[in-house]
């Protein structure tokens, strides 16, 4: 038989190879098919019915190879679908790798912030870190930071200048913008609550936005994420507050220790030897005040120490400080006072003293003091000549019977 009449059914099929081409490709191959078809037609003499038997074999692999390869028919439109649809797939990748580098670039600010602000050991110390953390991340300057102690909020820090203080009996429970006229400024203001998560409330930052910086929502996001730091890193300067505070004190009493007491009458010296300032010194002594503990026992002798600590600390003004000078022994630094003013603060101090219930173990008990008071510039130029002038008044008090104020 006619070799070419055998592979002319073969030929003929031969555009199916080329159905998972691309449409050019597909269409090159049946053109070529066609073109050896009719080669072969030509050269090995095949039968004209032979031929035309192969004629419709070919034309069906045409088709479909043409209609069922890949993508036909829409082949063209298709691609270019699939072409847009990559195109607004790379866009929206584009779009979430823009909002995860915005989202690091923001975890680092706040960690950044944190990390400074955490490392801060007293509230002084945090006034500066705050003020950076809320320029970069807020592009501000104005600020007011609030902490809450012991249910009364305190502003700790201020910078810029405030119409008015934020409404602190509104504390926000979460960060809010709040617009002009809800807010006395002219910007809006952000409001930062400060606490833990789950936690109390333990401040309030407040910061004013100019509404270009950034968006609401950014704003708001930031103060979320910033709010619980806040909170760790004052709850840490507050805590090293009351150790420093608790280490100046005597834990009895509450009144200042011995030498921290001197340092401040020594500070007094410098002030009254550069602005001519007056300044007092009071020494007091419990009077017999053994007989206390021997008749009720030491506990009944700490409790009316731990009570004359109070009254004193209670009668004094914030600039005034009183201190324990030795067992039974305090000492109180009145300054700006004249000497007659400072005899009158005394008796009154001695008349609260002797009038008070002190409450004990074994019923109540009352005391009463002696009173040395000695002034400058009047009884010398040094804490060692002042002190030993209220000493030496005191005890010309217990001498004349006690329970008296003498000056010196
Ligand atoms: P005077 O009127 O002369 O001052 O008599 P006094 O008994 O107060 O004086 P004295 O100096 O003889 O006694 C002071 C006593 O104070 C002796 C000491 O045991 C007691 N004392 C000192 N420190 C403490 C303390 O922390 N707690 C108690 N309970 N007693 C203390
Ligand atoms: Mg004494
Ligand atoms: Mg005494």
């Amino acid at each position: 038989m006619n070799p070419g009449a055998l592979a002319l059914p073969l030929i003929a099929v031969s555009p199916l190879l080329g159905a998972s081409a691309r449409l050019p490709l597909r269409v090159a191959a049946c053109a070529a098919a066609a073109g050896v078809v009719a080669l072969a037609w030509f050269f090995f003499n095949v039968a004209d019915e032979v031929a035309m038997a192969i004629l419709p074999i070919w034309i069906v692999a045409t088709l479909v190879t043409l209609r069922f390869g890949r993508g036909f028919p829409e082949g063209g439109t298709v691609t270019a679908d699939a072409l847009e649809s990559l195109r607004k797939r790379r866009a929206a990748l584009r779009g979430d790798v823009a909002a995860a580098e915005r989202d690091e670039v923001r975890a680092l600010q706040i960690y950044g912030a944190a990390k400074a602000m955490a490392s801060a050991l007293s509230l002084e110390d945090m006034g500066p870190r705050v003020a950076s953390a809320v320029q970069r991340l807020f592009d501000s300057y104005e600020f007011i930071l609030y902490a809450i102690e012991k249910g009364t909020p305190a502003p700790l820090q201020r910078r810029g200048a405030w119409k008015r203080e934020p409404p602190v009996d509104r504390f926000p429970t979460e960060a809010t913008v709040v617009r002009p006229p809800a807010v006395s400024e002219i910007v809006p203001v952000l409001f930062i609550p400060i606490a833990a998560p789950g936690a109390a409330i333990g401040g309030a930052l407040f910061v004013k936005v100019s509404g270009e910086a950034r968006q609401e929502p950014e704003l708001v996001r930031i103060a979320a994420d910033l709010g619980p730091q806040l909170a760790m890193a004052l709850a840490k300067a507050l805590l090293f507050r009351q150790l420093e505070l608790q280490s100046r004190r005597d834990g009895l009493t509450n009144t200042l220790r011995r030498q921290p007491f001197l340092d401040r009458l020594a500070e007094e010296f410098k002030r009254g030897a550069v602005f001519k300032t007056r300044f007092s010194l009071l020494m007091i002594d419990i009077d017999h005040f053994k007989a206390i503990n021997d008749t009720h026992g030491h506990p009944a002798g700490d409790a009316v120490l731990t009570r004359v600590g109070k009254i004193l600390n209670d009668s004094i003004y914030e600039t005034d400080a009183a201190g324990r000078y030795g067992g039974e022994e305090f000492v109180v630094l009145l300054p700006r006072s004249e000497p007659d003013g400072a005899l009158r603060r005394a008796e009154t101090l001695r008349a609260r003293i002797e009038a008070e219930k002190i409450p004990t173990a074994f019923g109540e008990l009352r005391v009463t003091v002696s009173i040395g008071v000695a002034n400058y510039p009047a009884a010398g130029s040094t804490v060692d000549d002042l002190v030993s002038a209220a000493d030496k008044a005191l005890y010309r008090a217990k001498d004349a019977g006690r329970n008296r104020v003498v000056g010196s």
